[in-house]
């Protein structure tokens, strides 16, 4: 199989344009008619919701953050009011919680089900998993969709799935099963790899032939140094319960977005308007409904707290002509020093340095301290060999990763407002190994 639903997958840019826009049509009109909270406003605003007739008009509705939709669900309202159902036609409850505080609800009908498995499916056939493939999922199965989803994107495409919802599965599942391909995030599947050699297992001679990497933004770094650990090659993608699911294809050249069943709009930092075609941006969401179609909880212009840059609308190489876009990163994750932001992913660039990996893990964690004048970071990572660890070398190319693109951070480092130190450590020492939940990377402690 090539492609899981061709004529949508490779329709020309046009036509997908034109299919775009009937889709927002409807799909306000169906917020407007069902959505509690999308009623009130076209009402409030005095605004006819028949007036948003193409992508450009999305720009006159209001941005949602998740800050909104708490707000507009139990205990602060009495009912949700981004639910657009009966509690009658409601096929599954979600909750994610993000980082802070009360969980956001997500109602999701089995109409809404199939689009999100069939996003999967068409991930899934681009990285040319098919019948017969043999996939292990790391992906948690709770209250949030995406493992979920998967395993019946699965039985579209009729594969096989070893639901184990974290990669802390035995050695053995791999030798008995012999799966073709798993699922996790790009630190599970490194320490995946390490504990298959401690038991004897080489991952480059294992059953697998290609993984998943999902659940957080990495560095390509750190990509292909898992890419080399492994022997094969390492698929990128980007989802959400909020609504969406984006896959890189074999050619590796972005992740397609998959633009009849969500709208991806770049904004500026201000949220006001779109930013140019390739600059970076927000990232903000609109799931689109095909005609008839019904959707248990509706997020018009849903502002993810990530960033992006649009790659291209360009037909790509694998002949599908959704947009693709980069790598997105977690505005949160965003820092900044001397009036320059950087990333968590910057630093984790530094630390992935091919002449690194012979020393380190991989594993690392930085944290800033400091005021308005001087700050400094403090990177620990996690040598292989505490007493054969080169720290020389790893700093230099540390230093010189980071510091590349970078010219003011490289000024404030060079008259010392910037201080970058460096601490080396065995095995498991890192702090957030004695904090349950996901690793905090690079924390900012000023
Ligand atoms: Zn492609």
């Amino acid at each position: 199989m090539t492609y899981f639903r061709e004529e949508i997958e490779t329709m020309a840019r046009d036509e997908l344009d034109t299919l775009v826009d009937e889709r927002i049509r409807y799909t306000v009109n169906f917020a407007a008619d069902h959505s509690p909270f999308y009623r009130k406003w076209f009402h409030d605003n005095q605004i006819n919701p028949a007036d948003i007739q193409s992508h450009e008009d999305l720009r006159e509705l209001p941005i949602i953050s998740g800050k909104t939709v708490r707000e507009k669900q139990p205990p602060e309202t009495s009912k949700y009011e981004f639910k657009c159902i009966d509690w009658d036609q409601v096929y599954t409850i979600h909750e994610t919680s993000g980082t802070s505080g009360t969980p956001k609800s997500f109602f999701l009908t089995w109409d809404d089900w199939n689009r999100y498995a069939e996003k999967y499916a068409r991930s899934f056939v681009s990285q040319n998993f098919g019948k017969g493939d043999r996939v292990v999922v790391c992906a948690s199965y709770g209250m949030n969709v995406g493992a979920n989803t998967m395993t019946l994107a699965a039985q579209k495409i009729g594969m096989t799935i070893i639901p184990e919802g974290k990669c802390t599965f035995p050695v053995r599942i791999i030798r008995n099963y012999q799966p073709t391909g798993i699922v996790g995030s790009i630190f599970k599947l490194l320490r995946l790899a390490r504990r298959m050699e401690k038991e004897g297992l080489d991952p480059q001679k294992s059953s697998i032939k290609r993984l998943i990497a999902g659940g957080e933004s990495f560095a390509e770094e750190s990509r292909t140094y898992l890419e080399e650990v492994w022997g094969v090659p390492v698929y990128n993608t980007y989802g959400s319960t909020e609504g969406t699911m984006c896959g890189e294809c074999h050619k590796k050249m972005g992740l397609h977005v998959p633009e009849d069943l969500v709208h991806l709009d770049v904004y500026n930092p201000q949220l006001q308007n779109f930013v140019d075609e390739g600059e970076c941006g927000r990232i903000v969401l609109t799931t689109l409904l095909p005609p008839g179609g019904k959707a248990g909880t509706l997020l018009l212009n849903y502002d993810t707290d990530d960033t992006t840059v649009v790659i291209s609308r360009e037909k790509c190489p694998c002949g599908r002509t959704h947009l693709r876009i980069m790598n997105p990163q977690r505005e949160a994750e965003t820092v900044w020093v001397s009036g320059s932001p950087f990333n968590r992913v910057d630093v984790e660039k530094g630390v992935f340095q091919p002449d690194n990996m012979q020393y380190i893990t991989g594993e690392y964690e930085a944290f800033l301290y400091g005021d308005e004048n001087e700050v400094t970071m403090r990177v620990s990572m996690e040598c292989l060999d505490i007493n054969n660890c080169n720290k020389e070398i790893i700093q230099e190319n540390f230093l010189k990763s980071f510091l590349e693109y970078k010219p003011y951070l490289s000024e404030a480092h060079q008259d010392g407002t910037l201080n970058i130190l460096f601490n080396f450590i065995e095995p498991n020492g890192l702090e957030f190994y004695k904090i349950k939940g996901r690793p905090k990377r690079l924390v900012d402690r000023r």
